[in-house]
């Protein structure tokens, strides 16, 4: 596209206030006194990690209820932690945790307000009603650095019984205040930040080649994408390493910034059906299906789309990851590709996937929402393609 040839139009929302940096969690009890009386405190896999918050409440004389979940939420879940913060009367939820924690707080904020059943609202398999209430407050203070979920405007949730992720998605899901630390990060062990990190590497790269890129999330993907190629190797190799810790922190926010306004692709695109049918975590499996994604996307666009933008973006993208200013698009497959051969990134069998499994799975990536940000149509061969070269 040449300056000129078409008028921008785009629409920028994200978390009210963003505080980033070395101990900015101390800032979490002053900021939610300003915004309720009782916390609902939702924490993930290790509840001990955030005993030092609900002290901190108790010395300024406020009592939180903590909510310890367990993996990736579901519907059920969800409709626990609406019951137990209405028990309580809490009016305001602070979530500490990874993406897992902080969904399954965002969703309950959301339903404290609305009333009903998530079914009501979610996509897919519910109602898919609107939400109509803001949230109430609602404080996100990620502890991984990866799916960027303080700042979007969804929850993903599971249900067992129709066995897919579906979201509760929505504006006045943003929480007020998100709290990036970066010194939350550095206890989370290799394996974690490999498959987090991958996740954010991903949530760079689909938006930043997404049909619905604008300037501003291109302007947070490249800066993601540079801090990741510095940063993602070091935090893997030495997680105490406190300035790599800090390029992951800020890279996993910039993502979330850009895929909440510009959408994702077709690798977020199988991630979510994949998620809801097998017990995987999604960062891995995003990580598994990355280079296959990119090289897909990169061929069919050479040939029937290659005077357009997306080629250029993927030539961008590579160059930011490689360092290299003459790369082209296939090096920063190659970049991605070495990089989950280092992170022994399993492939997608290893999660119980089989071949039976993949009509199904092209089937609901073909529907899924995030496909529609992909930067090409592309046809059913080519979805499958893209998954078996994952299995
Ligand atoms: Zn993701």
């Amino acid at each position: 596209m040449r300056v000129g040839e078409a008028a921008l139009r785009f629409e920028l929302a994200t978390a009210s206030r963003i505080l980033f940096g070395a101990g900015v969690v101390r800032e979490v009890v002053p900021a939610a006194k300003q915004m309720g009386r009782r916390p609902l405190l939702v924490v993930g896999h290790s509840p001990h990690r955030a005993a030092f918050l609900a002290e901190e409440f108790k010395t300024a004389g406020i009592g939180c209820v903590t909510w310890a979940t367990r993996g990736e939420p579901s519907v059920t879940l969800v409709r626990e932690g609406v019951e137990l913060a209405r028990s309580a009367q809490c009016d305001l939820v602070i979530a500490f945790g990874g993406g897992s924690a902080i969904d399954a707080g965002k969703a309950v904020a959301a339903l404290l307000t609305n009333g009903g059943d998530p079914t009501d609202y979610l996509e897919v398999i519910g109602k898919g009603q609107p939400l109509e209430n803001a949230s109430v407050p609602f404080i996100a203070v990620p502890t991984t650095a990866g799916t960027g979920s303080e700042v979007t405007r969804n929850a993903v949730l599971a249900s067992a019984e129709h066995r897919v992720k579906v979201s509760l998605r929505s504006p006045l899901m943003l929480a007020r205040l998100a709290v990036v630390d970066p010194e939350l990060t550095l206890e989370l062990p290799p394996a974690a930040t490999a498959s987090t990190g991958l996740d954010a590497l991903t949530q760079l790269i689909e938006p930043y080649v997404s049909s619905r890129a604008n300037p501003l999330t291109d302007g947070f993907c490249r800066e993601g994408l540079h801090r990741v190629s510095r940063s993602l190797r070091r935090a893997y190799q030495s997680g105490s390493d406190r300035a790599a810790r800090e390029f992951m922190s800020l890279a996993s926010l910039l993502g979330g910034l850009a895929l909440a306004n510009a959408g994702l692709g077709v690798v977020h695109g199988f991630a979510a059906p994949i998620g809801g049918m097998f017990d995987a975590p999604h960062g891995a499996v995003c990580a598994a299906l990355l280079p296959h994604g990119m090289a897909i996307n990169i061929r069919a666009v050479r040939a029937r789309a290659p005077e357009g933008e997306t080629l250029r973006r993927y030539e961008t993208v590579a160059r930011l990851l490689t360092g290299k200013p003459d790369a082209l698009a296939e090096d920063g497959v190659e970049w991605v590709r070495q990089l989950c051969r280092d992170f022994q990134i399993p492939p997608l069998r290893s999660y119980g996937i089989e071949d039976k499994d993949v009509p199904t799975l092209v089937e609901k990536a073909s529907q899924a929402s995030s496909t529609k940000g992909n930067p090409i149509s592309l046809t059913m061969d080519e979805l499958q393609e893209v998954l078996t070269l994952a299995l």
